[in-house]
């Protein structure tokens, strides 16, 4: 008899060292030395990057296997034993969860479990409950809080937009040092797949974004639309250290998935990330820091936005809102703090109408075309070239010339959040055919990638 599992991980890295990735790539390894058929790529599923306890992306992950019934018990207790040694345990705020659930297909009640995961805040308890209901195996380390994020990427089959994202490891022996891959042959690749792969540099800053910073065992990690697509990425790079292991992810990465359309300001609950339209009522000005904040109404309520300095190019478009304008924000709502209000931390923004704005300039001189000016209060105006005067000029009203423009702004990729949507992915969003759900050779160890 066969079985279909499908194992849920969460919560096993913490600021300072490990990551659940990691684990599951681990993991990958040791199920394929089982006997076991993976049914898809192994599932990188970021959650709320809200939520106020995240390490660092609030990833979760799901490995869906079909093994022979006989192995179930020893690959749950592998998978156990994986995270028990690789979960950094001791830091406080780590609560690993695992989660295994049976079935071949998944419950359209732990889909709907993880859409909230991915948009909102939600309770340790209701996880449980949807543990009981379908009969899952569940490990909760600690006060077992990874159970949520566990449950959730079990519940995410991503059949609509996903993204791919190939992730090489360090060996042991590297791990804490700087990184070395070579960066011109970054930015070649990056040329060389545009349009097909996305956030691998920062153009405006000349940097590079594939590898992160930190203790942590990921080399690099090459985000893209195909699982093609990243191995050919990954094979263009001039690596100058070991790779360990490497394993394509499928995931929600650059999807928008997190975020959640509201009707008027007055929903925009703290720790959401919301998308709402509204109309300027205080212009935007600059605090301390360089970030610019403006208020946002509507019929409702009003709320502060937040464009932050790392935004860049970005932040001064958002300067150049006036009253009136009509804008679509997209953001995380931070509850009010040391004294400010609610705000919401804007990701995007759409400029839907800009109000047409006037003012008022002196007249022009009837005789040589040039600007001529007051001569006092009702006393008419006199040209600064030729002298004229005029005493019932009056003076003009003028169109400001805007230099914003009616369409989606978005910050530099150095400053997206897991979830956002690139520009490069706007019009190429993707659902999954199930015929192309079996993954062909998704990872390896060293550095040599095998070949399909
Ligand atoms: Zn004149």
């Amino acid at each position: 008899m066969e079985s279909f599992l499908h194992i849920g991980i969460d919560d096993t890295d913490s600021t300072k060292q490990g990551c659940t990735t990691y684990v599951a790539a681990l993991l990958v390894e040791k199920i394929c030395g089982m006997n076991a058929v993976f049914l898809d790529y192994p599932h990188l599923i970021r959650l709320n990057p809200n939520v106020p306890w995240k390490t660092r992306g609030n990833g979760a992950l799901c490995l869906r296997v079909k093994i022979d019934e006989d192995l179930k018990e020893s690959l749950v207790e592998e998978v156990m034993e994986t995270v028990e040694e690789n979960a950094d345990l001791d830091a406080p705020g780590t609560e690993p969860g695992i989660v295994v659930y049976a079935g071949q297909e998944i419950p359209p009640a732990l889909t709907k479990f993880a859409r909230r995961t991915i948009t909102r805040i939600v309770r340790r308890d209701e996880a449980i409950r949807l543990i009981q209901r379908f009969q899952c195996e569940a490990i909760g380390f600690k006060g077992g809080r990874g159970l949520i994020g566990a449950l959730a990427a079990i519940g995410e089959p991503l059949f609509r937009d996903h993204t791919y994202e190939l992730i090489a490891y360090r060996s042991q022996k590297n791990r804490g040092t700087l990184r070395r891959v070579d960066d011109t042959s970054v930015f070649k690749m990056n040329v060389k797949t545009r349009g097909l792969t996305f956030s691998n540099v920062d153009d405006a800053k000349r940097r590079i974004l594939i590898t992160p910073r930190g203790p942590d065992p990921v080399l690099l990690g090459i985000r893209g639309e195909t699982s093609d697509v990243v191995k050919k990425a990954f094979g263009m790079l001039k690596v100058l250290e070991a790779v360990e292991r490497w394993v394509v992810f499928r995931t929600n990465q650059g999807t928008d998935a997190h975020l959640c359309n509201i009707d008027s300001i007055s929903q925009a609950s703290p720790n959401c990330t919301v998308v709402v339209t509204g109309s300027i009522i205080n212009k935007p000005k600059t605090i301390p820091g360089r970030h610019v904040i403006f208020t946002l109404g509507d019929e409702g309520g009003h709320i502060d936005c937040a464009a932050y300095e790392p935004t860049g190019k970005f932040k001064n478009e958002v300067r150049k809102l006036m009253n009136g304008d009509v804008v679509e924000v997209y953001g995380g709502v931070r509850r009010p703090s040391n004294g400010n209000p609610t705000t919401i931390n804007l990701e995007k923004m759409r400029v839907i109408k800009l109000a047409s704005k006037t003012m008022l300039r002196n007249p022009v001189c009837q005789s040589c075309g040039k600007s001529m000016e007051s001569m006092g209060r009702g006393q008419g105006f006199r040209c600064k070239k030729c002298g004229r005067r005029d005493r019932n000029a009056e003076k003009r009203v003028v169109p400001i010339k805007r230099t914003l423009s009616e369409r989606l702004y978005i910050p530099p990729p150095r400053a997206h959040r897991h979830l956002t949507k690139p520009e490069s992915r706007y019009s190429h969003e993707k659902s999954l055919e199930r015929k192309s759900l079996f993954p062909k050779h998704f990872w390896g160890l060293g550095k040599r990638l095998t070949r399909n």
